[in-house]
């Protein structure tokens, strides 16, 4: 059962239809109806299979618990926002059926994530022997599988984590964002943190003058400017990768981006709070979101790639090495096989991987699990099948 029906959703919903052999029944489950009918007569036209649609109120426990107990599926998966995870989470602990997601839990007031709500749960997952595994999208979800590889095949330690995150890719629009545009406004509007021997160092957001930024030349587009952004893998992957010194996130942002974010900042119309308009409570970021184009119909007349990847350096037998471990892939083919932009796409498919590995029992075990805690090998070699194909060379440039 895939719960959210936005441009993630849509492709987790195609990718699982997909593979019959595995997901022999799949429900979608989401606020709006529309956008659930709308991907099953997608789904229909593409692979001949009729999936079904439910609609649900995920920020309330007991309709949820009504309709998983009703559906009984063998696992839920949470692509809906960050906002829902944790009610999700209660009401499969309640109904007693696995769970995965793909973004930690944000509260709607607050504009800050962390996973100290979600990893609370993992006693009563344990005590009920079931297993929610948290983050599984490509940054958070494959970022951190390519350093479980990495700690499981390549190094004896790993001590530096790059994990670089860039969007080559054309919309034609003035300005959009690539996912839900209040979730990423809030996350790229944050100070910036990263870890460095055992703490966390603060940089200026990415749109200050002062933020932190160079230029790193992509396998397939070039070079781009990448800026230091606070990313959620790093949370678990401090706790969970051993030997590590410093770990950072970048992620490529334009002149004309950050022009537009600097603009909509400055004037105040980021702000999550509500404000009084004509005696109306209204949150602008909320307003902004109506105004701009809603990410799931980018995909039309998107052009160009996206890579993503890590850069670890390490030690094996006693050598330093460095590797860099990612993945290409094209904003027109992923439209051409989903109907989604590359975005939609490199987030979209890991959650299918990650249900497959659990309903295959690949994936076993009771409480709560980051990804890079589970096995990566099973997950490395579906990436290829499922449409993620990924590269491993020696890293020989320098990072600043
Ligand atoms: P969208 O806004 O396009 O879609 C969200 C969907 O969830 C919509 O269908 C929406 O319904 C539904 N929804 C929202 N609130 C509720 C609710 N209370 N009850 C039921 N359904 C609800 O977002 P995206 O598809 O862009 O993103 C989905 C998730 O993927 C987010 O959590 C995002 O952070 C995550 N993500 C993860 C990435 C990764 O690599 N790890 C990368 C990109 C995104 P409605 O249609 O009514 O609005």
């Amino acid at each position: 059962m895939i719960i959210g029906a936005g441009g993630v959703g849509r492709v987790t919903a195609h990718k699982c239809a997909q593979f019959p052999d595995v997901f022999q029944e799949i429900v979608l489950a989401s606020r709006s109806i529309p956008k659930c009918r709308q991907i099953k007569e997608e789904i229909k036209e593409k692979t001949g299979r009729d999936i079904e649609i439910a609609q649900v109120d995920a920020d309330n426990v007991p309709e949820l618990v009504a309709l998983i107990k009703k559906i009984k599926p063998d696992l839920v998966a949470n692509i809906a926002l960050p906002y829902q995870d944790l009610t999700i989470m209660e009401a499969c602990l309640q109904a007693g059926v696995d769970y995965i997601d793909t973004a930690n839990y944000e509260p709607k007031d607050v504009a800050h994530f962390e996973y100290r709500q979600q990893w609370a749960y993992d006693e009563r997952f344990r005590k009920k022997g079931l297993m929610a595994v948290l983050g599984c999208g490509f940054d958070p979800g494959v970022s951190n599988i390519f350093c479980a590889y990495a700690q499981k095949h390549i190094f004896d330690e790993i001590n530096y984590v790059d994990i670089l995150d860039c969007n080559a890719g054309n919309h034609g629009k003035q300005f959009a964002t690539n996912f839900n545009p209040e979730i990423n406004l809030r996350e790229v509007t944050q100070v910036v943190r990263h870890w460095s021997n055992g703490r966390w160092i603060e940089t200026p957001a990415v749109m200050d003058i002062n933020s932190v930024h160079f230029s790193f030349d992509y396998p397939d587009v070039g070079p781009k400017e990448s800026y230091l952004l606070y990313h959620e893998e790093l949370e678990s992957l401090v706790k969970n990768i051993k030997g590590l010194k410093r770990i950072r996130f970048w992620m490529t942002f334009s002149e004309n981006y950050l022009t537009h974010l600097r603009v909509m900042q400055n004037i105040g119309i980021t702000r999550i709070d509500e404000v009084d308009y004509e005696g109306k409570k209204v949150v602008p970021i909320k307003f902004l979101k109506a105004l701009l184009p809603d990410p799931a119909t980018l995909g039309t007349n998107y052009t160009g790639k996206t890579v993503i990847g890590n850069i670890m350096t390490g030690v094996k037998n006693g050598k330093t090495k460095s590797v860099y471990i990612y993945n290409v892939c094209d904003h027109a083919e992923s439209f051409k096989e989903v109907g989604a932009q590359a975005v939609s796409y490199t987030a979209g498919v890991p959650p299918v991987i990650g249900a497959m590995l659990m309903m295959k029992k690949s994936w076993k075990g009771a409480g709560v699990f980051n990804v890079e805690q589970l096995d990566p090998d099973p997950f490395m070699d579906a990436l290829k099948d499922y449409g993620l194909p990924w590269k491993q060379v020696e890293y020989k440039g320098k990072l600043p």
